[in-house]
């Protein structure tokens, strides 16, 4: 099995003309690399070794003697060149009963494994966490938003240290939203014209213009591996007539999107998502859906969900929509959300999720845990000695009872808000992971039951 395995490889291999190597995967190709070193080493004129975690891919020529090992990214005179590869997403499982579905997103900075939850990182940094804590707890991907990085530090702090990777020493893949859902919902006097939105900034009352071409520009100074088009968010409610407006608008920008991000971007560095508005209409929601996909983009968003309307409205439009965008597209459900909106969405077949709720509620005393809500500030906690949630590993209910959480939070300890959203962000992580396990043991009603009966 393992020799046909290698000799497999080996054939492949012996078509190429380079081979790469990922350091991080290193240790298993060894064996592999040890196998066509001996048999096709004429064929092969170069290695390529690339990192996820730095970026960057050495060239090594293939007639040196050579085993793999992470001390041979200091060979001398290795050759440099910027590494490019395409977002691909795949599905690995589907569920049988339900539209659920597990799938790999592959970017120049990593995998991600969906359906997949991405904490906040509004300003560069997820509020109350260092990025220790964010690796440790083990994220694949965070979201930071453009509005807020445009308005402070704004694009020419971004470009003088390399992008926001760099900037925040963050080495995973990173999501931006299109800005315009905070342009529409937190700057002042927004006025939109056909070429894009004039605004207030929130901070200082300045002026300020976006564009659906200015807006990718900003993305690219965050050097975002995701990037969203700009779009026209709908508040709830919201009449027909008003909603068409918005989605014609956001169609038309989508359309100016994609042309600029084709012509003057690496879309094989930084994938573009689309948008999909229409409010609580059903035939709206379809029509825009169709337009963004006849403009062919590595993924879709929806946007406007989860702003005020009824749950069982947020389950029909979810359902309805998801039937227009293609299965073999990222499917991105925005700013949402809680336990239930996140089975009920996944149930249709999306894939990604974003919400600050498990950070903002943590910040107020509001803990996830495997039995429910918990209110750490409930007088029955004062003299609970037990952890916070028996069942999670995290370091918080490792370390410390509910009786001490209770206090510091009480006496206002900044630490009381670190761990507060330390376990909430945990608890997301594992959240999704048993989601992801449960489709891959097509146990996805079951574990909707489950959780039907704690949140
Ligand atoms: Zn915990």
């Amino acid at each position: 099995m393992r020799n046909t395995i290698l000799k497999n490889v080996g054939n492949i291999l012996n078509m190429c003309h380079t081979i790469y190597f990922d350091v991080l995967q290193v240790h298993k190709y060894h064996t592999i690399f040890t196998y066509f070193r001996s048999h096709i080493k004429d064929n092969v004129p170069n290695i390529f070794i690339f990192s996820r975690l730095f970026n960057f891919i050495l060239i090594y020529p293939m007639s040196r003697p050579f085993s793999i090992k992470p001390a041979h990214l200091n060979l001398t005179n290795p050759t440099v060149c910027p590494f490019r590869k395409s977002m691909e997403f795949t599905v690995q499982h589907r569920d049988p009963s339900t539209r659920a579905r597990t799938g790999l997103i592959s970017t120049s900075r990593g995998t991600i494994k969906t359906p997949v939850f991405m904490p906040v990182g509004t300003r560069g940094a997820v509020r109350a966490l260092t990025y220790r804590d964010i690796e440790e707890i083990g994220f694949d991907i965070i979201l930071a938003n453009t509005y807020h990085l445009y308005i402070r530090p704004g694009t020419g702090v971004l470009n003088n240290a390399g992008g926001l990777h760099s900037f925040m020493n963050y080495h995973h893949p990173i999501l931006t939203d299109s800005g315009g859902f905070q342009v529409f919902s937190l700057a002042a006097l927004c006025k939109v014209y056909e070429n894009g939105v004039e605004f207030r900034s929130h901070i200082d009352g300045s002026k300020h213009f976006f564009s659906p071409e200015g807006v990718l520009d900003i993305q690219r100074s965050i050097g975002s591996d995701i990037m969203m088009s700009l779009d026209q968010c709908c508040e709830y409610p919201i009449d027909k007539p008003a909603a068409k407006a918005a989605l014609d608008k956001t169609a038309d920008w989508a359309r100016r999107s994609s042309e600029h991000w084709r012509r003057s971007f690496d879309t094989n560095r930084q994938a573009l998502f689309g948008i999909v508005q229409g409010g609580v209409y059903p035939e709206l929601r379809q029509e825009c859906a169709e337009k963004l996909v006849a403009m062919d983009f590595p993924g879709y968003a929806i946007g406007g969900l989860s702003v005020g309307e009824p749950k069982e409205l947020y389950r029909e439009i979810t359902e309805h929509t998801m039937q227009f965008l293609p299965d073999s597209s990222p499917r991105y459900m925005m700013g949402v959300g809680s336990p239930p909106e996140i089975l009920s969405a996944i149930r249709h077949g999306v894939d990604m999720f974003d919400c600050v709720m498990p950070t903002r509620i943590a910040r107020n005393g509001t803990l996830y845990t495997s039995t429910g809500r918990l209110n750490i500030k409930a007088a029955a906690f004062e003299n609970d000695t037990g952890p916070l949630d028996a069942s999670c590993g995290c370091y918080v209910c490792k370390n410390f009872s509910r009786s001490y959480l209770r206090h510091i939070f009480r006496v206002g300890e900044i630490s009381a808000l670190i761990y507060n959203t330390y376990h909430n962000l945990y608890f997301m992580k594992t959240f999704m992971a048993e989601i992801r396990a449960a489709i891959e043991h097509d146990a996805f009603t079951e574990l909707e039951k489950k959780y039907s009966l704690i949140y």
